[in-house]
Protein backbone atom coordinates (compact mmCIF):
# COMPACT_ATOMS: atom_id res chain seq x y z
CA UNK A 1 0.00 0.00 0.00
CA UNK A 2 1.40 3.48 -0.90
CA UNK A 3 1.25 6.73 1.20
CA UNK A 4 -1.27 7.64 -1.80
CA UNK A 5 -3.72 5.01 -0.75
CA UNK A 6 -3.32 6.02 2.78
CA UNK A 7 -5.03 9.34 2.01
CA UNK A 8 -8.92 9.44 2.63
CA UNK A 9 -10.81 10.16 -0.53
CA UNK A 10 -12.89 12.71 1.61
CA UNK A 11 -10.07 14.67 2.60
CA UNK A 12 -8.09 15.04 -1.01
CA UNK A 13 -11.56 15.70 -2.86
CA UNK A 14 -10.07 19.18 -3.93
CA UNK A 15 -6.90 17.71 -5.11
CA UNK A 16 -3.57 16.98 -3.41
CA UNK A 17 -2.53 20.85 -3.20
CA UNK A 18 -5.49 20.75 -0.51
CA UNK A 19 -3.52 18.11 1.55
CA UNK A 20 -0.93 20.21 4.47
CA UNK A 21 0.42 18.11 7.19
CA UNK A 22 2.46 20.51 10.01
CA UNK A 23 6.29 18.83 9.70
CA UNK A 24 5.55 17.00 6.87
CA UNK A 25 7.17 17.23 3.04
CA UNK A 26 3.99 15.82 1.31
CA UNK A 27 6.28 15.70 -2.47
CA UNK A 28 9.32 13.90 -0.39
CA UNK A 29 7.07 11.52 1.38
CA UNK A 30 5.05 10.81 -2.05
CA UNK A 31 9.07 10.22 -3.83
CA UNK A 32 9.77 7.73 -1.16
CA UNK A 33 6.75 5.83 -1.60
CA UNK A 34 7.77 5.26 -5.70
CA UNK A 35 11.18 4.65 -4.91
CA UNK A 36 9.89 1.93 -2.67
CA UNK A 37 6.89 0.57 -4.98
CA UNK A 38 10.15 0.32 -7.40
CA UNK A 39 11.95 -1.79 -5.50
CA UNK A 40 8.88 -4.08 -4.60
CA UNK A 41 8.40 -4.25 -8.58
CA UNK A 42 11.88 -5.37 -9.17
CA UNK A 43 12.28 -7.99 -5.93
CA UNK A 44 9.35 -9.31 -7.35
CA UNK A 45 9.97 -9.69 -10.93
CA UNK A 46 13.65 -8.10 -11.58
CA UNK A 47 15.12 -10.25 -8.77
CA UNK A 48 14.25 -13.86 -10.27
CA UNK A 49 15.06 -13.38 -13.86
CA UNK A 50 18.65 -12.17 -12.82
CA UNK A 51 18.53 -15.33 -10.55
CA UNK A 52 17.98 -17.81 -13.63
CA UNK A 53 20.01 -15.50 -15.75
CA UNK A 54 22.59 -16.03 -13.57
CA UNK A 55 22.34 -19.51 -13.22
CA UNK A 56 22.86 -20.16 -17.07
CA UNK A 57 26.08 -18.03 -17.14
CA UNK A 58 27.35 -20.18 -14.36
CA UNK A 59 25.94 -23.36 -16.35
CA UNK A 60 27.19 -22.40 -19.57
CA UNK A 61 30.95 -22.07 -17.50
CA UNK A 62 31.25 -25.12 -16.41
CA UNK A 63 29.93 -26.72 -19.56
CA UNK A 64 33.00 -24.81 -20.63
CA UNK A 65 35.36 -25.69 -17.85
CA UNK A 66 34.30 -28.99 -17.20
CA UNK A 67 32.88 -30.05 -20.75
CA UNK A 68 30.33 -31.15 -19.91
CA UNK A 69 28.35 -32.64 -23.25
CA UNK A 70 24.86 -31.14 -22.71
CA UNK A 71 23.11 -28.73 -20.64
CA UNK A 72 20.19 -31.97 -20.28
CA UNK A 73 21.41 -35.11 -18.75
CA UNK A 74 22.21 -37.62 -21.42
CA UNK A 75 20.59 -40.26 -19.48
CA UNK A 76 18.93 -40.73 -16.14
CA UNK A 77 21.01 -40.54 -13.42
CA UNK A 78 20.82 -43.97 -12.07
CA UNK A 79 22.02 -45.23 -15.54
CA UNK A 80 25.03 -43.75 -15.05
CA UNK A 81 25.24 -44.44 -11.24
CA UNK A 82 25.32 -48.12 -11.77
CA UNK A 83 27.57 -48.12 -14.69
CA UNK A 84 29.91 -46.04 -12.59
CA UNK A 85 33.48 -48.04 -12.99
CA UNK A 86 32.39 -50.54 -14.91
CA UNK A 87 33.15 -51.07 -18.89
CA UNK A 88 30.08 -51.95 -20.24
CA UNK A 89 29.09 -52.16 -23.98
CA UNK A 90 26.03 -49.90 -24.82
CA UNK A 91 23.23 -52.20 -27.86
CA UNK A 92 21.25 -49.61 -29.24
CA UNK A 93 18.64 -51.07 -31.24
CA UNK A 94 17.20 -48.59 -33.47
CA UNK A 95 13.51 -48.24 -34.46
CA UNK A 96 11.85 -45.99 -37.36
CA UNK A 97 10.80 -43.29 -34.63
CA UNK A 98 15.02 -42.94 -33.95
CA UNK A 99 15.66 -43.34 -37.37
CA UNK A 100 13.64 -40.50 -38.35
CA UNK A 101 14.89 -37.89 -35.88
CA UNK A 102 17.74 -35.87 -37.75
CA UNK A 103 21.11 -36.02 -35.77
CA UNK A 104 19.26 -38.48 -33.25
CA UNK A 105 22.13 -41.23 -34.00
CA UNK A 106 24.99 -38.91 -33.94
CA UNK A 107 23.96 -37.68 -30.48
CA UNK A 108 23.70 -41.05 -28.88
CA UNK A 109 27.10 -41.98 -30.52
CA UNK A 110 28.65 -38.79 -28.34
CA UNK A 111 26.78 -38.94 -25.55
CA UNK A 112 27.93 -42.73 -24.92
CA UNK A 113 31.20 -42.02 -26.44
CA UNK A 114 31.77 -39.38 -23.91
CA UNK A 115 30.84 -41.38 -21.40
CA UNK A 116 34.17 -43.56 -20.08
CA UNK A 117 32.56 -46.07 -18.75
CA UNK A 118 31.62 -47.48 -21.66
CA UNK A 119 33.99 -49.46 -23.45
CA UNK A 120 32.31 -49.99 -26.57
CA UNK A 121 28.80 -49.31 -28.37
CA UNK A 122 26.97 -51.53 -30.69
CA UNK A 123 23.99 -50.49 -33.31
CA UNK A 124 21.28 -53.30 -34.03
CA UNK A 125 18.32 -52.87 -36.21
CA UNK A 126 14.66 -53.23 -35.28
CA UNK A 127 13.67 -56.53 -36.20
CA UNK A 128 10.19 -57.63 -37.43
CA UNK A 129 7.91 -61.07 -36.99
CA UNK A 130 6.14 -61.42 -40.42
CA UNK A 131 3.11 -59.60 -40.88
CA UNK A 132 3.95 -57.34 -38.29
CA UNK A 133 2.54 -53.43 -38.28
CA UNK A 134 4.35 -50.98 -36.37
CA UNK A 135 5.98 -48.11 -36.29
CA UNK A 136 9.43 -49.48 -35.39
CA UNK A 137 9.46 -51.51 -38.36
CA UNK A 138 12.24 -49.37 -41.13
CA UNK A 139 11.46 -48.74 -44.41
CA UNK A 140 13.83 -49.85 -46.62
CA UNK A 141 14.61 -46.34 -47.76
CA UNK A 142 15.65 -45.88 -43.75
CA UNK A 143 17.61 -49.06 -43.43
CA UNK A 144 19.56 -47.09 -45.99
CA UNK A 145 19.92 -44.01 -44.19
CA UNK A 146 20.83 -46.09 -41.15
CA UNK A 147 23.54 -48.03 -42.58
CA UNK A 148 25.36 -44.69 -44.14
CA UNK A 149 25.00 -43.18 -40.65
CA UNK A 150 26.77 -46.17 -39.20
CA UNK A 151 29.35 -46.02 -42.03
CA UNK A 152 30.08 -42.60 -41.36
CA UNK A 153 29.99 -42.30 -37.63
CA UNK A 154 31.88 -45.49 -37.02
CA UNK A 155 34.96 -43.46 -38.40
CA UNK A 156 34.35 -40.55 -35.55
CA UNK A 157 32.94 -42.30 -32.84
CA UNK A 158 35.68 -45.14 -32.35
CA UNK A 159 33.94 -46.39 -29.59
CA UNK A 160 31.39 -48.06 -31.94
CA UNK A 161 32.78 -51.68 -32.46
CA UNK A 162 30.87 -52.67 -36.14
CA UNK A 163 33.16 -53.34 -39.16
CA UNK A 164 32.65 -51.51 -42.45
CA UNK A 165 31.54 -55.13 -43.52
CA UNK A 166 28.88 -56.39 -40.49
CA UNK A 167 27.35 -52.83 -41.00
CA UNK A 168 27.20 -53.41 -45.08
CA UNK A 169 25.52 -57.31 -43.87
CA UNK A 170 22.29 -54.77 -42.75
CA UNK A 171 21.45 -54.30 -46.00
CA UNK A 172 21.39 -57.71 -47.36
CA UNK A 173 19.98 -59.78 -44.15
CA UNK A 174 19.53 -63.28 -44.21
CA UNK A 175 16.59 -65.38 -46.40
CA UNK A 176 16.02 -67.06 -43.47
CA UNK A 177 17.00 -69.05 -40.43
CA UNK A 178 18.61 -71.64 -41.95
CA UNK A 179 20.75 -69.49 -44.23
CA UNK A 180 21.52 -67.57 -40.32
CA UNK A 181 24.66 -68.90 -39.08
CA UNK A 182 23.87 -67.26 -35.94
CA UNK A 183 20.26 -69.28 -35.75
CA UNK A 184 22.31 -72.54 -36.45
CA UNK A 185 25.18 -71.60 -34.42
CA UNK A 186 23.24 -70.86 -31.28
CA UNK A 187 20.60 -72.01 -29.04
CA UNK A 188 18.07 -69.61 -26.92
CA UNK A 189 16.61 -71.08 -24.10
CA UNK A 190 13.50 -69.08 -22.08
CA UNK A 191 14.21 -66.92 -19.24
CA UNK A 192 12.66 -69.72 -16.74
CA UNK A 193 14.82 -72.36 -18.58
CA UNK A 194 11.50 -74.09 -19.51
CA UNK A 195 11.70 -73.67 -23.42
CA UNK A 196 14.14 -73.28 -26.34
CA UNK A 197 13.33 -70.61 -28.40
CA UNK A 198 13.72 -70.96 -31.89
CA UNK A 199 14.53 -70.13 -34.74
CA UNK A 200 16.75 -67.80 -32.91
CA UNK A 201 16.75 -65.39 -29.93
CA UNK A 202 13.33 -63.82 -31.62
CA UNK A 203 11.53 -66.38 -30.93
CA UNK A 204 8.50 -66.34 -33.32
CA UNK A 205 8.14 -66.53 -37.27
CA UNK A 206 10.65 -63.63 -37.26
CA UNK A 207 11.10 -61.86 -40.82
CA UNK A 208 14.74 -62.68 -41.62
CA UNK A 209 14.03 -60.34 -44.69
CA UNK A 210 14.42 -57.65 -42.21
CA UNK A 211 16.38 -58.58 -39.82
CA UNK A 212 18.71 -55.93 -38.05
CA UNK A 213 20.38 -58.40 -35.09
CA UNK A 214 24.33 -57.81 -34.58
CA UNK A 215 24.99 -61.23 -34.51
CA UNK A 216 23.27 -62.15 -36.94
CA UNK A 217 25.18 -59.12 -38.92
CA UNK A 218 28.09 -60.48 -37.74
CA UNK A 219 28.54 -63.87 -38.38
CA UNK A 220 27.30 -63.30 -41.72
CA UNK A 221 29.96 -60.97 -42.43
CA UNK A 222 32.25 -63.65 -40.85
CA UNK A 223 31.17 -66.01 -43.42
CA UNK A 224 31.16 -63.79 -46.05
CA UNK A 225 35.45 -63.28 -45.48
CA UNK A 226 37.31 -65.22 -48.17
CA UNK A 227 40.73 -67.38 -46.64
CA UNK A 228 43.48 -68.95 -48.14
CA UNK A 229 44.22 -66.36 -50.72
CA UNK A 230 41.13 -65.30 -50.87
CA UNK A 231 39.55 -68.58 -52.29
CA UNK A 232 37.50 -70.02 -49.79
CA UNK A 233 34.73 -68.49 -48.04
CA UNK A 234 34.98 -68.97 -44.37
CA UNK A 235 30.84 -69.87 -44.75
CA UNK A 236 31.41 -72.55 -46.74
CA UNK A 237 33.73 -73.99 -44.01
CA UNK A 238 30.97 -73.67 -41.90
CA UNK A 239 28.52 -75.33 -43.66
CA UNK A 240 30.41 -78.20 -44.31
CA UNK A 241 31.57 -78.55 -40.85
CA UNK A 242 27.63 -78.21 -39.98
CA UNK A 243 26.74 -80.92 -42.18
CA UNK A 244 29.08 -83.14 -41.03
CA UNK A 245 27.80 -82.55 -37.32
CA UNK A 246 24.57 -83.16 -38.29
CA UNK A 247 24.87 -86.68 -40.34
CA UNK A 248 26.94 -87.73 -36.95
CA UNK A 249 24.50 -86.70 -34.51
CA UNK A 250 21.74 -88.16 -36.84
CA UNK A 251 23.86 -91.42 -36.66
CA UNK A 252 24.27 -91.45 -32.86
CA UNK A 253 20.61 -90.62 -32.45
CA UNK A 254 19.54 -93.78 -34.74
CA UNK A 255 22.19 -96.20 -32.56
CA UNK A 256 20.78 -95.17 -29.28
S1 LIG B 1 18.79 -63.62 -36.28
FE1 LIG B 1 17.73 -62.54 -37.91
S2 LIG B 1 18.24 -63.64 -39.78
FE2 LIG B 1 18.77 -64.94 -38.05
S3 LIG B 1 16.98 -66.23 -37.80
FE3 LIG B 1 16.74 -64.49 -36.42
S4 LIG B 1 15.58 -62.99 -37.61
FE4 LIG B 1 16.34 -64.51 -39.04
Amino acid sequence: MSVRDDIDPAESAGGMADVAVPGVDIDELLAADDRRARQQAFLRFGAPLIGVVGFLLVWQILVAVFDVPRFVLPAPWDILKHIAGQHITVHCTITRQQALRDGYLEEFARVWSANPNVSQLWFSLYTPQIGEVSPEILLPHDRQRVIAALMSMRKTYRKIAMPESLVQQYGTPPDGPGDCIFAQTTSCISADFEHRITPCQFGGNPDCSQCGCIASAGLKAVGAHKIIGGTVRIGAIFETSLKIGRSLRNRREAVA
